[in-house]
């Protein structure tokens, strides 16, 4: 049996959605809803049921699942009625823009029973995946710092992104996959949050931002997304107690540089332009070992399939609501930091 759903948002990503949830080959779509003429008439033209108002569609029984697709400022009010409505809700990232909000919407979902997650999509990537994989094989011994960086040089969207009271911003936008993905890889307790912005493109907003997050253990995450970086840096950068790894761009292998033994009999000293290294000398093999990881298989689909098992009650969702809370509350703590330019305790 497929699960009927309805996306609310028929813009760039409400089109993913209407999209991918078929193609997940578990749901099927009851139509769609929009405050926008424009994209109304676009559904309609592709043959999709546009609902005339959010009303209508929580009113028909036969929709089980809401997905909430808008700018991220009407997140909480689209899934608390939904769940009021008997509608089960998977929420557009950032879930919501406070951890206030959210825990309104997670008592929303306890009040009701309804299923609540939010669209963590970016947990299907598979340079992130690599990373994981690495970790969790233990290969190179504890993760000392994970670098994760995501650049682009269009500046912030033009869009309702750029606009403080829709939740714009880069923090909310990017901020909240890479946070999350790195809350999924250190899952240890964090002690303090350091955060800055840039105003490069947009002063309202961030329109990029570079996150220190310090783990209780002493491992430091350090996430930043950029939007004037013509050239961009590494995606993923990870130095662990046996060795270190990177990752170039989202589509390359994990390379791998594990040391197997710590001395070398003879360091030859490197002779740069003005003078003599041997502490920065490269290693040889005869200490390291250098290959690249095979690409993790990943099929996003599982998302829909995931929420469809959830709600016949044979899996439990994969984004769990102390999830959502952690991630957020790390990014209360960034926009704290920012305003008072201190380092925040952040002990989660
Ligand atoms: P968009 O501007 O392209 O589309 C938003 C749509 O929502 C518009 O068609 C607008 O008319 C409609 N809308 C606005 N308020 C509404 C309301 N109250 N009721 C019904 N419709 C309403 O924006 P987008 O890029 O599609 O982003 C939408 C959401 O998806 C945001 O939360 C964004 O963060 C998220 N998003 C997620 C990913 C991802 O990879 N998970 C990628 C892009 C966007």
């Amino acid at each position: 049996m497929k699960h009927k759903l309805c996306v609310v948002g028929f813009g760039g990503m409400g089109g993913w959605h209407v999209n991918h949830a078929l193609k997940s080959d578990v749901v099927e779509l009851a139509g769609i809803v929009d405050i926008d003429e424009a994209k109304r008439k676009k559904a309609r033209d592709m043959g999709i049921r546009v609902y005339e108002t959010l009303a209508d569609a929580l009113a028909d029984e036969s929709i089980e699942i809401i997905t909430i697709a808008t700018p991220n400022d009407v997140h909480e009010e689209i899934a608390i009625a939904a769940m009021e409505a008997g509608k089960n809700v998977i929420s557009e990232k950032p879930v919501t823009l406070s951890c206030a909000s959210l825990l309104r919407m997670i008592d929303a979902s306890n009040r009701t029973g309804k299923l609540f997650t939010v669209h963590q999509n970016r947990r299907w990537d598979v340079d992130y995946l690599a990373v994981k994989q690495l970790k969790e094989s233990g290969e190179l011994g504890k993760l000392l710092t994970v670098e994760s960086r995501i650049h682009g040089s269009r500046g912030i969207p033009s869009d309702w992104r750029g606009i403080k009271r829709f939740g714009g911003g880069m923090l909310y936008d990017w901020g909240i996959h890479l946070i999350d993905q790195i809350m999924q890889i250190f899952t240890q307790k964090t002690s303090s949050v350091y955060c800055t912005f840039d105003h490069i493109t947009n002063n309202e907003v961030d329109d990029g931002f570079k996150l220190t997050i310090t783990f209780e253990d002493g491992a430091t995450a350090y996430v930043e997304v950029g939007t004037y970086n013509f050239v961009a840096m590494p995606r993923f950068y990870v130095r662990a107690k046996n060795g270190s790894a990177i990752i170039t761009d989202w589509t390359k292998n994990c390379e791998v540089v594990k040391c197997k033994a710590w001395h070398e009999s003879d360091v030859v000293p490197v002779q740069t332009a003005a003078g003599l290294t041997k502490t920065m000398a490269p290693r040889d093999e005869i200490t390291t070992d250098t290959y690249k990881l095979d690409i993790p298989k990943s099929d996003v689909h599982d998302y829909y399939r995931n929420i469809c098992a959830t709600l016949e009650g044979k899996a439990e969702q994969i984004v769990k609501h102390d999830e959502m809370l952690r991630v957020l509350r790390v990014i209360e703590a960034a926009f704290k930091s920012v305003e008072t330019g201190n380092v925040v305790k952040c002990e989660l």
